[in-house]
C-alpha cells in the first residue's frame, strides 16, 4: 500500500530518517560492545545462565535446567548467572524473585552473578530484562540503520484479517511477504502514524541481510544435546519490540545472551520450534549464536500413559511440593543427576564415597525425549541417600523442616532433641542398615511416636487376641519389665511370658503343634509392639524401650490398659 521504493532502492538516508524518528537518543552499539567485553576465561570454560520468569510459580524444570546450567559452568570453570527475564509486565507477581532464589538455595543451587533478591552482581548487568531498555534500543536502532527492522502498524484486526485469509488459503500464517505491509513504507506515512500516537511494533526484516548461510531454504544447526538439526528458515517477520516497548524473548535472549557472552543456551523443548527466528537473528545482528542446548520435556506415567507434566495436575512439578515434603537436598541431587545423564548411575555405582561433583556432566548424554518424572523413584534414591546421612545431621534437617513446615513440632524437636537424634539413629550401620527413611513428612509420622505429643494408637490388636488378653499380657510384662535388661534378659523374659500364657515360645513350635497354643512369642511381642507405639510395624521394641525411657515404658503400659 505505502510502498515507495523497491527494497534495493532503499538507502541510507531513509534507514537513518527512520532510526532517528524511532530511537533518536539510542546508544550506538558498538559502545555496549566495548562495555562487555568478552569475558576473561579459561579456554573451554562455559558461561550460561537461568532465565526465569518472575511468575511466581516455581518449577522442577527450573531445578532440572538450574542444575545442569551450574554444572556446565562450574565444572568447565565458567561462570553461571541469573538473569529474570520480566518482559511480561502482566504474568510478574511480587515477590517471585526472592522465592525463586530461597527456593532453588533449598537445593544448594547458588549464582556468583546475576540478579539478587534485592540487587546484582557482575559486570554483564543489568540482569534484569525490564532494566535492559536502552541496550534493546541501541540494537534496534542498528537493526533499523541496516534496514533489518521496521516499524509496523497494524492493528489487532487488520492482522486477524491476515490470520483469517492466510486460513483460508491454507498458507504459512503470520507476517511475511505480501502480508509484511509497513516494510518500506513511505516515512511521511510513518510519521504521520507515529505522530498521531498508533501503536506500533517492531518487526525483524526477514528478507533484509540474508547471508549465503541463511538464505538457503533451510539452516541447519548442532544442538548440544540433539545433534545437527535442520530447519526451514524463518521467513516471518518476527515482532521483536512489543507494542509497551519492551523486547520479545526472541530478541531480548539475542541481545543478552550475546552481551553476558553466554557460550551455552540450555533451554526447554518448547524452544526448539523457535530456534529459526534466533539464529535469524544472531545473523541480522552480526553475531555467532551460543551452543543451543535444548532438553526434554519433563513428564509422567498417568495411568499406563506418558504425558507432560501439568501445572494445574500434578503437585510434584512445583518446587515448593518437595520443600514442603522435606525431600532431603541430597536425594533430589542425585535423583535430578540419574535422569539428566545416563551414565550417572553406573558412575555412582562404580565411585562409591566419592563427592557427586566429580563428576563431569555432558550434554551429549542427556536425553532428547520426554524425561520421565517418577516419585517412587526418586523414594527410592531418598531411602538410600538417607541411610548414608549422620543421624546428627538428619535431626538438624528434621527441625529445619519443622521451623519452615510444622512450626507446633519445633518445641517437641528441640526439647527432646536426644529423642529425635536417636529415634533417627535406629537401625543405622551394620551390613544391612535401616532404609526406610524417605522425607521429612513420611520420617515424622513413622517416628512421631516417640514424642508424647503426637502418640496415638492407630492399629489395632492382632485378631485373635481379645483387650482382656491384651491386659493379662501387658500386666504380666510390666510385672517383669526391668529397664536395664539387656537385649537378650529381655527377650527371655517375653518368651517365658508367652509360655505362661498359653503361646509358644518359638513360632516354629506353634507351626508344629497349632492346636496347642493361643499363638506364639510374636503375638505377644505385637501386644508389646502396640501399646509402645501404636502400631503393629515397628522396629525393634528394646531398642524403641531404650529411646522412650523407663517411666514412658511404663505409663504407655500403663495407659493402654487402664491397670
Ligand atoms: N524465560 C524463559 C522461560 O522461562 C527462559 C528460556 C531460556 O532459558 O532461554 O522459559
Amino acid at each position: 500500500m505505502f510502498l515507495c521504493y523497491s527494497f534495493q532502492m532503499m538507502d541510507t538516508e531513509y534507514f537513518e530518517s527512520l532510526a532517528n524518528l524511532l530511537f533518536p537518543d539510542a546508544e550506538p552499539g558498538a559502545s555496549l560492545e566495548a562495555l562487555y567485553p568478552p569475558r576473561d576465561l579459561p579456554p573451554g570454560a562455559c558461561v550460561t545462565r537461568l532465565g526465569p520468569s518472575p511468575t511466581g510459580f516455581i518449577h522442577l524444570g527450573n531445578l532440572f535446567m538450574a542444575t545442569v546450567n551450574r554444572r556446565l559452568a562450574t565444572q568447565s570453570g565458567g561462570v553461571f548467572f541469573l538473569r529474570i527475564e520480566d518482559t511480561d509486565r502482566k504474568r510478574e507477581v511480587e515477590g517471585a524473585v526472592k522465592s525463586l532464589l530461597s527456593s532453588l538455595a533449598y537445593f544448594g543451587i547458588d549464582f556468583a552473578e546475576g540478579a539478587t533478591a534485592d540487587g546484582e552482581i557482575g559486570a554483564y548487568g543489568p540482569y534484569r530484562q525490564s532494566e535492559r531498555q536502552k541496550i534493546y534500543y541501541a540494537f534496534v536502532r542498528e537493526l533499523i540503520l541496516t534496514g533489518k527492522a521496521y516499524p509496523c502498524f497494524l492493528s489487532e484486526t487488520q492482522i486477524e484479517a491476515i490470520r483469517a485469509e492466510q486460513e483460508a488459503d491454507k498458507v504459512l500464517p503470520g507476517i511475511y511477504g505480501k502480508y509484511a505491509e509497513w516494510r518500506g513504507a513511505d516515512l511521511s506515512v510513518i510519521r504521520r502514524y507515529y505522530e498521531a500516537g498508533m501503536p506500533y511494533v517492531i518487526r525483524l526484516n526477514a528478507n533484509v541481510g540474508m547471508t549465503e548461510r541463511n538464505s538457503a531454504a533451510t539452516v541447519t544447526v548442532q544442538d548440544g544435546i540433539r545433534g545437527e538439526i535442520t530447519f526451514p528458515r524463518n521467513i516471518l517477520d518476527v515482532v521483536i519490540l512489543k507494542q509497551d516497548g519492551l523486547p520479545t524473548y526472541h530478541f531480548a535472549h539475542t541481545v543478552d545472551d550475546h552481551l553476558m557472552r553466554t557460550t551455552h543456551v540450555i533451554r526447554g523443548e518448547e524452544w526448539l520450534s523457535s530456534l529459526p527466528i534466533h539464529l535469524a537473528l544472531f545473523e541480522a545482528l552480526g553475531w555467532m549464536p551460543p551452543v543451543y542446548c535444548h532438553t526434554a520435556l519433563l513428564m509422567k506415567i498417568d495411568e499406563g500413559v506418558k504425558r507432560k507434566l501439568s501445572k494445574r495436575k500434578d503437585p510434584e512439578l512445583a518446587l515448593s511440593y518437595y520443600i514442603a515434603e522435606g525431600y532431603h537436598p541430597k536425594a533430589v541431587e542425585q535423583y535430578l543427576l540419574t535422569i539428566l545423564n545416563s551414565n550417572f548411575e553406573e558412575w555412582r555405582l562404580s565411585n562409591p564415597g566419592v563427592d557427586n561433583t566429580e563428576f563431569i556432566l555432558t550434554t551429549e548424554k542427556m536425553g532428547a525425549s520426554g524425561i520421565l518424572v517418577d516419585l517412587n523413584k526418586l523414594r527410592d534414591i531418598s531411602r538410600d541417600t538417607l541411610a548414608g546421612i549422620p543421624a546428627k545431621e538428619l535431626a538438624d534437617f528434621m527441625t529445619d523442616w519443622a521451623v519452615r513446615e510444622n512450626p507446633d513440632a519445633l518445641p517437641t524437636f528441640t526439647l527432646e532433641r536426644n529423642v529425635l537424634e536417636s529415634a533417627l539413629d535406629i537401625g543405622r550401620g551394620g551390613e544391612k542398615p535401616r532404609k526406610d527413611l524417605e522425607y521429612a513428612t513420611q520420617i515424622f509420622s513413622h517416628i512421631s511416636y516417640f514424642f508424647d505429643a503426637y502418640f496415638q494408637i492407630v492399629d489395632s490388636l492382632p485378631e485373635h487376641v481379645s483387650a482382656e488378653e491384651a491386659q493379662v499380657l501387658l500386666e504380666g510384662y510390666h510385672g517383669t519389665y526391668c529397664h536395664e535388661d539387656d537385649r537378650e534378659t529381655w527377650f527371655g523374659k517375653i518368651r517365658v511370658l508367652a509360655e505362661e500364657n498359653g503361646y509358644a515360645a518359638r513360632p516354629k513350635d506353634y507351626k508344629k503343634n497349632p492346636e496347642r497354643y493361643k499363638g506364639h512369642v510374636g503375638d505377644v511381642s505385637a501386644v508389646i509392639r502396640l501399646a509402645l507405639t501404636g502400631r503393629l510395624e515397628a522396629p525393634d521394641i528394646w531398642e524403641i524401650q531404650q529411646i522412650l525411657g523407663e517411666s514412658r515404658v511404663v505409663d504407655r503400659l500403663r495407659s493402654f490398659t487402664n491397670f
